[in-house]
């Protein structure tokens, strides 16, 4: 991959990373991997390296003892991918109990592990894909499609 500057940029471990800014709550990475310009000091992290990181910093926040805060609530259901009104409705609660667990209002026990248990099921999963994945089978005789779950092997 190029710089700005047209100079072609080079492989960089870096000790410490701060990623506050990109997961909205007071993280530090380690050994973080860049691509720096010897020239102009232009740094790029790699889309997939972010995402790494991301699941890196859920998988931290999933295993914290203490109850979720309001960065780790908000951070947790980002990771999710899902609106304040969509994580409600999939744990059938009022959009405003989501907003308020997310200012100031404390979680509650019980919702904070529902909002962890839903994060480590998304971490579980490929790259978001299809270690637990629907697939349709349609078999010949009888002419008629069986939804059934395939489930891969973990790898250790
Ligand atoms: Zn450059």
């Amino acid at each position: 991959m190029k710089s700005k500057c047209g100079q072609k940029m080079n492989k960089v471990v870096l000790d410490e990373y701060d990623f506050s800014d990109l997961a909205g709550l007071p993280v530090v990475v380690r050994d973080i991997r860049i691509l720096r310009c010897a020239k102009c000091g232009e740094e790029l992290m790699l889309g997939a390296e972010t995402d790494r990181i991301m699941k890196q910093v859920a998988l931290a926040v999933v295993n914290r003892p203490e109850r979720l805060g309001a960065n780790e609530a908000r951070f947790l259901r980002g990771h999710l991918g899902l609106t304040q009104k969509e994580l409600a409705e999939r744990m059938g609660l009022h959009k405003i109990t989501v907003a308020a667990w997310e200012s100031k209002k404390p979680i509650s026990p019980q919702h904070d592990h529902i909002l962890r248990a839903m994060v480590l099921a998304k971490l579980m999963r490929k790259d978001s894909s299809d270690l637990l994945a629907l697939e349709h089978v349609h078999t010949a005789k009888p002419r008629r499609a069986v939804r059934r779950l395939v489930v891969e092997r973990l790898a250790s």
